[in-house]
């Protein structure tokens, strides 16, 4: 077997967290692929929250849940700026969330000028580790290549970076040699307090 693709080892990851039952976000539901994914990861007596700030990412991903689900009811979305996620979780679930994925940039074969920005990205991130619970995943997939797409991953890196390495294990799953700016991972795991 060869190294997993970026976006393949972000699903292995999460797989390894999230198990039936569980509440997840997806902050960016884009065209919902990650959004699907999590609904079957936690199955019908688990929630789905999704977020994205196009009616059209809403719309494709309610679509592709109808195509690929048995059951709509566990998948809530919103449209919404991510950084306010914490304002649609009722407040018994805010620190209950198992795993949040990211995926910056803009929604493919759509409008590349509307895209994820540092001024809200960050915020949504630090609210993403007050809502999870200890033991939870987040993980972000980065672009750089677009206009604004470095100066992104920077910042997400250095927020990254700085985490407490008491309180959070923070890896980087990265292509080292391949041209064009490939997208990387960056995971953060919310260590189990002792
Ligand atoms: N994960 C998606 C999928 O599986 O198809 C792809 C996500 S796409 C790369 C990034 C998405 O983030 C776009 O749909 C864009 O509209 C959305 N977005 C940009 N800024 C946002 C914000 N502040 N809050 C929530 N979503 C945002």
């Amino acid at each position: 077997m060869g190294f997993l693709s970026v976006l393949s080892f972000t699903h292995w990851l999460v797989r390894q967290f999230v198990r039936p039952g569980d509440l997840v976000i997806d902050a960016t539901v884009g065209n919902g692929v990650d959004t699907v994914f999590l609904a079957q990861l936690v199955g019908a007596k688990g929630k789905v929250y999704g977020f994205d700030i196009q009616r059209e990412a809403l719309e494709q991903t309610r679509k592709r849940c109808m195509e690929s689900l048995p059951d709509l009811k566990i998948v809530h979305l919103h449209l919404m700026d991510h950084a306010r996620m914490k304002s649609v979780l009722p407040p018994d679930e805010i620190g209950r969330i198992r795993a949040v994925m990211f995926n910056l940039g803009y929604l493919p074969h759509s409008d590349e000028r509307i895209t994820t920005r540092p001024e809200t990205t960050l915020p949504a991130l630090e609210a993403a580790l007050d809502v999870l619970q200890d033991g939870g995943i987040l993980t972000v997939v980065l672009y750089s290549g677009h206009p604004g797409g470095r100066e992104e991953s920077e910042a997400v890196r250095r927020w990254a970076e700085q985490l407490d390495e008491g309180r959070y294990r923070v890896l980087c799953y990265r292509y080292l040699n391949r041209r064009n700016d490939p997208p990387y991972l960056i995971a953060v795991e919310k260590k189990t307090s002792v």
